[in-house]
């Protein structure tokens, strides 16, 4: 008889024992277990001949999956690493990164693929038994000779009307239907997709080629259009050419367009590529994990949680638009997935491509110490291509009427007479921002959040962007009574609606969440703009990224002055790369773009910047700012937060948490507890502390030390609370 010590889902910091009847299970393995009235999936981690729980009170497992792979080794001891750095109960942050499929204790299986092969009869009558007039059936029997199972897909590719001639080859006793056991590769040829490279991506890719294949982090910064995404597919193309080794290639969930997914198929088209998203269902995500742990998958592409995904013979990791925020987790386990990608390539020894036009400010600095190695793009890779002109249009001169300037409506109407494309960018959902009184200033206030509610009027409701809280507009004002009540300021909705009227002939297209909820609402939207049936996209950062719309010259930008001088020192660095990001959009091929900023603040460095597309100088100007007021990266810091739907357990916790803190601080500072910019999210009450720390090795022991006492407090178990360690947001 064993012990087995198994993680389980539960937010407690342990594994727990449990008896095996010699069922043989593995750790990695998943077993079925009693817990309390339930019963659990959870994840073997080892076997021991005995326990410290009492022989009486230790329960047999109810399952093992025996048949299935174990996680492998290495997985297991990145998420035991998570776990450990950010803090989080190592259960949950196993079972968590599972298919919910696993989670739930479906089988682990994959559909049976199945192909067609050549019978041992039609190998001994060879292929001068088939006639000459059966030319169809000819071509097959040599594709079948040469590789030796052909799927239903392949056949196509050799020629689209295979099915009457391989049924006349089934009836004869030549071929038969027959399951796949192994994966399918055929080797990487050169593709008609590959461009040859311009000499920086050669020197580029040259660089990394040379200092093989071990563990090295580089940075690619490449301006937008420089060709970094031709970079990868090279390095993937030479990585590769080993048989059986995988690459994952991680990817910010907005830029995981179709355009991406089919520039890497048409590229690679004899590899099984493998997409995890969120957008995928659950069995989809079930055979894409599984496809990558077994081998089968040699190119992952995914979003943050994909970083996870069990590979059985990793050879590189590229982490692409590498500062994008969406690789940050904001719950559960906050992790960064860029982070963890760069100590996965550590532990398994490979190396890792960070690419971006503009590089965090953390790996920036790491590349300027020479932690990072720096590869650097400074010209677009279509030569015709020119960068954008980046001007600001001054709103304290130039007065935008409706939120559009004369200047900036001018240029968009000689677009429309060009017959190019226009895109008007604004980073706000919805009709307008706030509902407002002209009697007595009352706005429309979420009850649940420290916010006020957006105005979407074509649904007539107003709507909480924090928490999603929806309600009616109200006739009147329930302040005063007045019944004039102004949407105030600018969404997309009403841009949209301004633009209409301005400019009636203009076909216009909204992009935000809103207009693209339906599936494929993007790819529809994408096809539409490629086609020229659009004039004028008017859009969220959702128009930001990824797309490559050669018609499109002029990209307005309204509404951006709240982020420069915004409380979180964070935000100028964001402003400078969406800009940067839609500014790229404009002037990708033969036509040159044009980039206007209404302004009020047109002589911020910022924009200055912007303007000789200068993102080193921007960089290095910020990181003087950083080091000079002791923010990060040079310090490290993490953050406690906790809340409640009253305020007095949350100060309780928190009073406490800071008490314990003092006992052992003397390497970090611990601040006093503080409200967050919103102060009530979702009906919660919000309060929290931050710890800030010279390493992070000092922040690291603190947390090692804090941490547990804060999940023994009693005060704890009134609160919700977490520990984020490398926060994102305040
Ligand atoms: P990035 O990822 O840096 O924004 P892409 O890799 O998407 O840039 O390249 C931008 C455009 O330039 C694409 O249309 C791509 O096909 C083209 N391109 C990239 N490299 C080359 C090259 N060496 N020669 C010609 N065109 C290239
Ligand atoms: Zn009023
Ligand atoms: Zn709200």
């Amino acid at each position: 008889m064993t012990i087995l010590r198994v993680a389980l889902d539960v937010p407690l910091a342990r594994l727990f024992d449990y008896l095996d009847t010699g069922s043989g299970v593995q750790p990695g393995q998943r077993v079925l277990v009693p817990f309390g009235r339930r019963q659990m999936i959870g994840i073997v981690m080892g076997r021991h001949a005995s326990s410290d729980m009492p022989d009486a009170k230790l329960k047999p497992i109810d399952r093992a999956f025996v048949d299935e792979n174990p996680l492998p080794a290495p997985t297991l001891k990145l998420l035991k690493f998570c776990s450990d750095y950010y803090h989080y109960p190592f259960g949950q942050t196993l079972l968590g990164v599972l298919p919910p499929r696993l989670r739930e204790g479906e089988p682990a299986a994959l559909p049976v693929n199945m192909g067609f092969r050549l019978t041992p009869l039609a190998m001994t009558e060879g292929i001068e038994s088939v006639p000459k007039r059966a030319a169809l059936q000819r071509t097959l029997f040599e594709a079948l000779q040469q590789s030796p199972i052909l799927t239903q897909a392949m056949l196509t590719r050799i020629t689209p009307g295979w099915r009457p001639a391989l049924k006349q080859m089934i009836a004869k006793g030549w071929v038969e239907h027959v399951a796949i056991t192994a994966p399918l590769s055929s080797p990487i040829a050169p593709s008609p997709a590959t461009q040859m490279l311009n000499s920086e991506q050669q020197q580029a890719l040259q660089n990394m080629l040379d200092a093989g294949p071990d563990f090295n982090v580089w940075l690619l910064y490449g301006i937008t259009g420089s060709g970094k995404t031709e970079v990868y597919m090279h390095l993937l193309e030479a990585m590769l050419q080993t048989p059986e080794r995988q690459a994952l290639v991680l990817v910010p969930e907005i830029n995981l367009t179709p355009q991406l997914e089919s520039r890497f198929r048409a590229r690679f088209p004899g590899l099984s590529i493998v997409m995890l998203h969120s957008q995928m269902n659950e069995s989809e995500r079930l055979h894409g994990w599984l496809r990558a742990q077994n081998g089968e998958a040699r190119i992952v592409i995914g979003t943050r949680l994909s970083v996870f995904t069990p590979l059985k013979n990793p050879a590189v990791i590229i982490v692409d638009e590498e500062h994008d925020s969406s690789y940050k987790q904001q719950d559960g386990m906050r992790y960064s997935a860029r982070d963890v990608a760069i100590m996965r390539s550590k532990m398994a020894n490979i190396p890792v491509l960070l690419g971006s036009a503009t590089p965090s400010l953390e790996s920036w600095h790491n590349a300027q110490e020479g932690r990072y190695r720096l590869l650097t793009l400074s010209q677009r890779a279509v030569s015709s291509a020119a960068l954008p002109d980046i001007h600001t249009i001054d709103t304290r001169i130039v007065r935008p009427e409706d939120g559009v300037s004369d200047v900036l409506l001018k240029s968009m109407e000689s677009r429309l007479e060009r017959g190019e494309q226009s895109l008007l960018f604004i980073n706000r959902r919805g009709y307008s921002p706030v509902l407002l009184c002209s009697a007595c200033a009352w706005v429309a206030p979420c009850t649940r959040c420290s916010a006020r509610l957006v105005v979407h009027l074509r649904q007539r409701r107003l709507r909480c962007h924090h928490c999603g809280h929806e309600q009616r507009i109200p006739p009147q004002c329930p302040s005063c009574g007045n019944p004039d009540l102004h949407p105030t300021g600018h969404g997309t909705q009403r841009l949209e609606e301004v633009l209409a009227q301005r400019l009636p002939n203009a076909r216009i297209l909204r992009v935000d969440r809103d207009s693209m909820r339906r599936k494929h609402a993007i790819k529809e939207m994408t096809a539409q703009v490629h086609a020229n049936e659009v004039d004028i996209l008017v859009g969220t950062q959702m128009l930001a990224k990824g797309h490559d719309f050669p018609n499109l010259t002029l990209v307005g930008v309204i509404d951006t002055d709240s982020a420069l001088f915004s409380p979180d020192f964070r935000a100028a660095e964001r402003l400078f790369a969406q800009l940067m990001q839609v500014a790229g959009r404009a002037g990708r091929a033969e036509k040159p773009g044009v980039v206007l900023i209404q302004t009020n603040f047109p002589d911020h460095p910022l924009f200055h910047a912007l303007h000789r597309h200068d993102f080193a100088e921007f960089a290095n100007s910020l990181l003087d700012e950083r080091r000079m007021a002791h923010f990060p990266p040079y310090c490290h810091e993490a953050l406690l937060r906790a809340e409640a739907t009253d305020y007095a357990p949350v100060r309780a916790f928190m009073g406490k948490a800071q008490g314990l803190a003092r006992d052992f601080s003397q390497h970090v500072t611990v601040y006093d507890p503080v409200r967050p910019q919103m102060e009530r999210l979702k009906g919660m009450e919000r309060e929290q502390v931050l710890i800030q720390a010279d390493t992070r090795k000092s922040l690291q022991q603190f947390l090692q030390a804090w941490v547990p006492l804060l999940r023994d407090l009693p005060q704890a178990n009134k609160v919700r609370w977490s520990i984020d360690v490398d926060p994102s947001e305040y």
